[in-house]
């Protein structure tokens, strides 16, 4: 199936079973901002359970905070967001399309790489058991031209990015004959800079003095609360601060629903080590967040490491775990070693002293930073489109079919289980069943179904990921006994109710992510 089909099928996919909505759809929507449903909403909180709990939970070195969404003014000039969170804008005259430049000229790159890889198929399929890919990507002169191209424009976008030259970012895009998706046309206006904070008044207070921001990222509530929390935990460096919670950022253009949002969560971690030894936990952090992604099921051929052309102000070294997603690889988590930046900047602003007294050297000093940044909307589209599948199975009466499965880990799953009677016009299976499911949900999201023949029950639920469906049939009422289907393999085994909810447990534990 082509990529674009399978974007559409899965935005669908959202929609129709209630994972996502378009924002105040009734009147014809709010743009780039969502909705989750019911289903949506209990992903989500997966997610961020699987992260609480495997960075939280799993480190005696790491505790949690839930800070406000609105921070004192001074918290973004000091973190450098009021005047240098920008993204460069250009519109087309024709059209009247508004883009990001940096996006164009990126977009442009992908094609290169795309005639890239194109090559190197090519080559795969003559070559055959015999094709080395590295070989021939050293020694083809096709590939080594478009590699060379590639990384000059990279270096030259990351110069003007950093010099923040917006004249050259709209020379490259002349030069290299970057047309406007929507009408074709390669007129363009000058690039501007945008700042992409939102803000909003506070109480009756007019002017500067009373403007808030709504935070573009949940991390500096972790550095305002360094010493409170530092103090009230007992944590001794090197420690680390967790959170979850909504970020909002004034998007240029958003575009491929869920992937790039107005409003949307982070989950944020921000760990503080002794200067000189960020880069060793750098690399600790990149090569735990990468396990974290295989873990819960992310082939690794679906992953990989994307350096930072231009580091941001704050940064001396960054990378980017990129995911293929449907439209490509693109960014869904950042690793970044933040320096002493951000303590030092609310230091000054504060005036307060914001110093770490270490107990073994006697002395005071502003803690480094090495941080974890990942959104939680992406991670849904991530897992979303990794799961969402279509396989051909047998049908009841052992032909062909197709089936639509989410193979989500069950563990995430948003309804662990579903309790089906056979049928639903016998009222002694109905009770039975009833009673299974009472039992269940103390455990479990689970959920009752009675409508519909039995086949077209378990594809309701293959549909939304449930890993296990238990049928109570007639012999339920003789023996005790169930039949209890797996989402992933269709085995069916018959099972005494009592023993169901071990194995669901078991089925659906989160443990086993975390040995
Ligand atoms: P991008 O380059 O895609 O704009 P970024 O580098 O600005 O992303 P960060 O500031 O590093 O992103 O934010 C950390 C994480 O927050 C990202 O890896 C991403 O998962 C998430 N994120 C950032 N912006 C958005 C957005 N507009 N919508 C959804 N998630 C986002």
């Amino acid at each position: 199936m082509a990529q674009d089909d399978k974007f559409k099928k899965l935005v669908s996919h959202c929609k129709e079973y209630g994972f996502i909505f378009q924002s105040s759809e009734v009147y014809d929507g709010l743009a780039a901002v969502y909705d989750y449903g019911p289903y949506g909403s209990e992903l989500k909180n997966n997610i961020k359970q699987y992260w609480w709990k495997s960075m939280v939970q799993m480190h005696e070195n790491i505790v949690g905070i839930d800070a406000a969404i609105f921070m004192h003014p001074k918290t973004w000039k000091a973190s450098g967001h009021v005047d240098a969170f920008n993204d460069p804008m250009i519109d087309n005259k024709q059209s009247n399309k508004r883009y990001r430049a940096d996006v164009l000229i990126e977009n442009y790159m992908d094609k290169i790489e795309a005639k890239i890889n194109k090559e190197i198929t090519k080559a795969k399929k003559r070559f055959g058991d015999a094709f080395d890919e590295k070989e021939f990507r050293s020694t083809n002169g096709r590939v080594l031209e478009n590699v060379a191209k590639h990384k000059a424009i990279a270096d030259r976008l990351a110069k003007a990015m950093t010099d923040e030259n917006m004249a050259e970012l709209k020379t490259m895009i002349e030069e290299f004959g970057i047309a406007c998706e929507v009408s074709g046309s390669k007129e363009w206006t000058d690039v501007r800079q945008f700042n992409l904070m939102f803000n909003t008044q506070l109480g009756n207070i007019a002017g500067e003095e009373g403007k808030l921001y709504l935070r573009p990222e949940t991390a500096q509530g972790i550095f305002v609360n360094f010493l409170n929390v530092q103090k009230t935990s007992r944590q001794k460096l090197p420690f680390g601060i967790a959170q979850i919670g909504k970020a909002f950022r004034n998007e240029i253009v958003a575009r491929q629903f869920i992937f790039r949002m107005r409003e949307f969560e982070q989950m944020e971690m921000q760990f503080f080590v002794q200067p000189n030894t960020e880069m060793k936990w750098y690399e600790y952090w990149k090569e735990k967040r990468m396990a974290w992604h295989e873990a819960i099921g992310s082939p690794a051929e679906k992953l990989r490491w994307h350096d930072h052309d231009n580091l941001a102000h704050y940064a001396n070294a960054a990378v980017d775990i990129q995911f293929e997603f449907p439209f490509g690889f693109k960014e869904l988590e950042g690793i970044h070693s933040r320096t002493d930046f951000d303590l030092t900047q609310h230091q000054e602003l504060s005036g307060r002293k914001i110093q770490y007294f270490d107990p073994e050297t006697k002395e005071n000093y502003v803690p480094f930073v090495v941080e974890t940044s990942i959104g939680v909307d992406r991670m849904f589209l991530a897992i979303m489109s990794n799961a969402l599948q279509e396989e051909t199975v047998p049908d009841a009466d052992g032909k062909d079919a197709t089936r639509i499965v989410l193979k989500l880990h069950p563990s995430i799953a948003p309804v662990k289980c579903a309790v089906l009677p056979l049928v639903k016009n016998k009222p002694e299976l109905v009770e039975k069943a009833r009673k299974v499911f009472d039992r269940l949900k103390i455990d479990f999201n689970c959920q009752y179904d009675e409508k519909d023949a039995i086949g077209r029950r378990y594809r309701r639920q293959d549909a939304i990921g449930t890993p296990f469906c238990v049928t109570i049939d007639f012999d339920s009422l003789e023996d005790d006994s169930v039949t209890i289907r797996e989402r992933d393999t269709l085995q069916q085994k018959r099972v005494k109710i009592e023993e169901v909810a071990g194995i669901v447990s078991q089925g659906i534990s989160m443990s086993e992510l975390f040995a």
